[in-house]
């Protein structure tokens, strides 16, 4: 899985990834010079040269790009019929030589990029509250986030210089010193390394205190006792988590080095990437990966990007499905001929990976908001009913035709009627973003989360058994139940839970109802508990 892979191995694996291309340049040029010299070579030359140009920019190396692009000129020329022996013989020499200098002076060290979609959930707290530092930390392990406390500035900064966490916690007060907090930070952020992101905590509202947070370059500011769910909010901006589901790209590109090159780049910044070398396998791997976006080169061999595209959009339900062309080619035919085919961009090639990035970033994020207006509940943003069933029902079919496990949940939150009459139904709609949050954290990627209704959600695990699924949520119970959650008064909420595992031949509704039937025994028994699907009783009704 891709975000298994830290920045720095991300960022080695592009190092190598420059090092293999340089590695493999001389044989490549003399492949061109073999071109040049054998009669009938130019349509070749014309497919090698305009590969290298598309190349070389994104392994650092532009002049390769520039010289290469007037090799393919002057092949075009002598495949047009013109005498362009010359101009090709010194364009070559110079592609050589520009080649040579490349490899004498090594690989260039990949374009700096800090890791802006990483994932990164290590927070260090400045709190002088030992109690209080011991419950913050309580209540955001839940959600993901580790949190080290500190119960005096000095240690404080010290580990932060060491450290590099995420993100800073502050108490702005510490120790009897009013802004101790706000001067820590300042003095950090002054320093070499910077600071992280901090958020102050503070008893006090008032202007001075907040003034001081804003000097120290805070990134947030939270009255004391925190709302736990509003800095959750916050902290997932701040480390780029706001985004819970990492985009996926599938990328096509014959050039399999090139092609790994901005897997890698689009990994670095916390996508998840896939490379199909062969256009003709691109259609099983957006069934099998389910891309948000496809990014394709144009020339490839055997079927052009434009003709894949064009086959792609036979398919009703990849109408939508975003794709960005890569090509060498900047001529305004091909760029009319790609946005006929409803290219989301085309993109001039070479580029560089951090260019790449952020189109890629900017286009999957709006297709993906585009898309979210249909599919997700407006309030939790998790799969609205509608497609909690769509999902059921292939993923029921498909478990059926592979035999694979598959396991069904229906969550529904205790006595919630009580804390909407208690604390209003604000606070109500907070409880059930946070528990939204919760699932889709806590599960895996493959596993689909949805508001099934009013205060019900349904889990859908795929290659899981009842049993595991029961002792995955179980966890979650755990941690949600302890969750501190503020109304008119501090309280706790608790939820039941029914799950049933597919059985042989049942269809999507039969599994529904045992999950259902499974979740009001579970209320029947008491509620906070999780109940798996009675044995022996394959679906309650029929
Ligand atoms: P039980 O433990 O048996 O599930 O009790 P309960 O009170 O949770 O169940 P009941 O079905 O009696 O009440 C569900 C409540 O959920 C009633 C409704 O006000 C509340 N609810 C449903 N949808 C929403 C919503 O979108 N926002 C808020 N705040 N409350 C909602
Ligand atoms: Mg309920
Ligand atoms: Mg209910």
């Amino acid at each position: 899985m891709a975000n298994d892979a830290g920045p720095d191995d991300l960022q080695a694996k592009i190092a190598a990834i420059r090092a293999a291309f340089l590695e493999q340049l001389p044989a490549r040029i003399a492949t061109m010079e073999a071109a040049a010299a054998a009669p009938g070579g130019a349509a070749e030359l014309v497919r090698l040269a305009h590969s290298l140009a598309g190349s070389g920019g994104t392994f650092g190396i532009d002049a390769l790009t520039d010289v290469a692009r007037a090799v393919e000129a002057a092949a075009r020329a002598r495949l047009d019929g013109q005498d362009a022996g010359p101009v090709l013989a010194e364009g070559l020499a110079r592609l050589r030589a520009v080649a040579e200098e490349a490899v004498r002076s090594g690989p260039l060290p990949p374009e700096a990029e800090g890791p802006r979609g990483d994932r990164g959930q290590r927070i260090y707290l400045l709190e002088d509250d030992a109690e209080q530092a011991g419950w913050l930390a309580s209540q955001l392990r839940p959600y993901g986030y580790e949190v080290t406390p500190y119960l005096e500035p000095a240690p404080f900064a010290a580990a932060v210089r060491e450290g590099r966490p995420d993100v800073l916690l502050v108490d702005v007060a510490c120790g009897g010193d009013l802004l101790a907090g706000p001067d820590t930070v300042s003095v950090l952020a002054s320093e070499d390394g910077g600071a992280p992101p901090a958020i102050f905590l503070s008893a006090r509202g008032d202007f001075q205190a907040r003034l001081q947070a804003v000097r120290a370059g805070g990134a947030g500011y939270v009255a004391k006792p925190p709302d736990i769910a509003q800095l959750v909010d916050q902290l997932d901006v701040l480390t780029g988590r706001a985004e819970p589901v990492p985009f996926r790209i599938l990328v096509v590109d014959d050039d399999r080095l090139l092609g790994a090159g901005y897997v890698l780049g689009l990994e670095r910044r916390g996508m998840v990437a896939r490379l199909v070398t062969d256009p003709a396998l691109a259609l099983d791997a957006i069934r099998d990966f389910n891309p948000d976006l496809v990014v394709t080169d144009v020339m490839m061999p055997g079927c052009s990007g434009f003709e894949l595209a064009a086959v792609l959009r036979q398919f009703d339900g990849l109408l939508a499905l975003p794709i960005v062309f890569l090509t060498g080619d900047a001529e305004t035919g091909a760029r009319r001929h790609a946005l006929d085919l409803g290219a989301d961009a085309y993109l001039v090639k070479p580029i560089s990976l951090a260019e790449l990035a952020d189109q890629v970033q900017a286009r999957a994020r709006r297709a993906r908001q585009l898309r979210t207006l249909m599919i997700r509940d407006s309030l939790t943003g998790v799969l609205n009913h509608a497609m909690v069933q769509e999902h059921l029902r292939t993923e029921v079919a498909r478990a059926q035709r592979d035999g694979a496990p598959l396991s069904f949940a229906m969550i529904d939150l205790d006595h919630f009627k009580s804390v909407n009459d208690t604390h209003g139904h604000a606070v109500g709609d907070r409880v059930l973003k946070s528990m939204a949050r919760m699932l889709q954290q806590q599960l895996r990627r493959t596993d689909l989360v949805g508001r099934y209704g009013g205060e019900e959600f349904a889990v859908l695990m795929l290659r899981t058994r009842a049993a595991d699924a029961k002792r995955r949520l179980d966890l979650l119970r755990e941690g949600f139940g302890e969750l501190t959650l503020i109304g008119r008064h501090p309280f706790r909420v608790t939820f039941s839970a029914g799950v049933a595992e597919l059985l042989p031949g049942e269809d999507a509704r039969r599994l529904a109802q045992a999950a259902d039937a499974a979740l009001y025994a579970a209320k029947a028994g008491g509620r906070d508990r999780i109940e798996l699907r009675a044995a022996g009783s394959p679906s309650s009704t029929g």
